[in-house]
């Protein structure tokens, strides 16, 4: 682990009372669930082209067995629990080192965790929505995964359910809360998010435009490394963040 690094990082939390922290999917990689992004993520198996074309609410609209063919093979995760980053965060909030989190991830590990004041802006893969007018019947993940249908639909009004998480073509949930936290924050810390996908990654650039601190905590090259005061490059992201944690106790 890069001592300095981690040290500066320390330095700059420990100045402020604001510290808002954005994850993508590289913070949930270590506790089983791939990215999108990464090595082995589906955009580098499947091509961003196909995955972004069916992922897409059109496209769910006009064919949901395919969308849903698709949706099951990739997009169900495995069973997982909150990684160690997951549980460093939401200690972190507890002790007052952390205000709020703001998540692109659709996995529900920062509230497993423990992480009071999260703000998921694409969001959640464990809940279903019926579709039928009139109908806000919602259903659980384990609903979809036993229905013997490739098209899960519902059991009030046999209406076609859709995953309740934001597909192409969709506004992000909590745009105005999510944006607001972003620019009220004194220090962002941004954790295991290749900052590419919008409008959450233009939040963070319109944010990097004050004097403020960004500090970048991911695998490889983000879209705003060249703004960020100070960048960790690792995937050991839960070893870190709990060496960050330890230090702020001790100070
Ligand atoms: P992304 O843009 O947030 O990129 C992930 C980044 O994390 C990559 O740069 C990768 O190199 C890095 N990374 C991977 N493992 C890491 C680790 N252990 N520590 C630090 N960094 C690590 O996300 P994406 O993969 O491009 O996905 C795009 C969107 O798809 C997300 O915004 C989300 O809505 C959805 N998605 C969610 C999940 C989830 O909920 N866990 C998983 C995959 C995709």
């Amino acid at each position: 682990m890069e001592t300095k690094t981690i040290d500066r990082i320390v330095e700059i939390l420990a100045g402020s009372k604001n510290n808002v922290v954005v994850t993508g999917a590289g913070i949930s990689t270590e506790a089983g669930i791939p990215d999108f992004r990464g090595e082995k993520g589906i955009y580098r198996t499947l091509g961003e082209d196909r995955v972004m074309s069916i992922l897409n609410i059109s496209f769910f609209k006009k064919n949901p067995h395919a969308f849903y063919e698709f949706y099951r093979k990739y997009f169900i995760f495995p069973a997982v629990e909150p990684g160690l980053a997951h549980r460093v965060l939401a200690d972190m909030e507890k002790r007052g080192y952390i205000k709020a989190i703001v998540t692109q991830n659709i996995d529900n590990l920062h509230q497993r965790a423990g992480s009071k004041r999260v703000i998921p802006v694409h969001g959640t893969a464990d809940r279903y929505i019926c579709t039928g007018v009139g109908c806000y019947a919602s259903y659980d993940d384990e609903y979809v995964r036993r229905s013997s249908e490739v098209v899960p639909t519902c059991a009030v009004c046999g209406g076609i359910l859709k995953p309740d998480v934001v597909l192409f073509g969709e506004p992000i949930q909590n745009h105005r809360y999510a944006r607001e936290t972003i620019l009220g924050a004194k220090v962002l810390v941004v954790i295991g998010s290749s900052l590419t996908v919008f409008p959450l990654a233009g939040f963070v650039e319109e944010f990097s435009r004050s004097a403020k601190d960004l500090i970048i905590i991911n695998k490889g090259k983000t879209g705003m490394d060249h703004a960020a005061t100070i960048k960790l490059d690792t995937d050991q992201t839960g070893a870190a963040l709990e060496e960050i944690n330890r230090r702020l106790i001790s100070r």
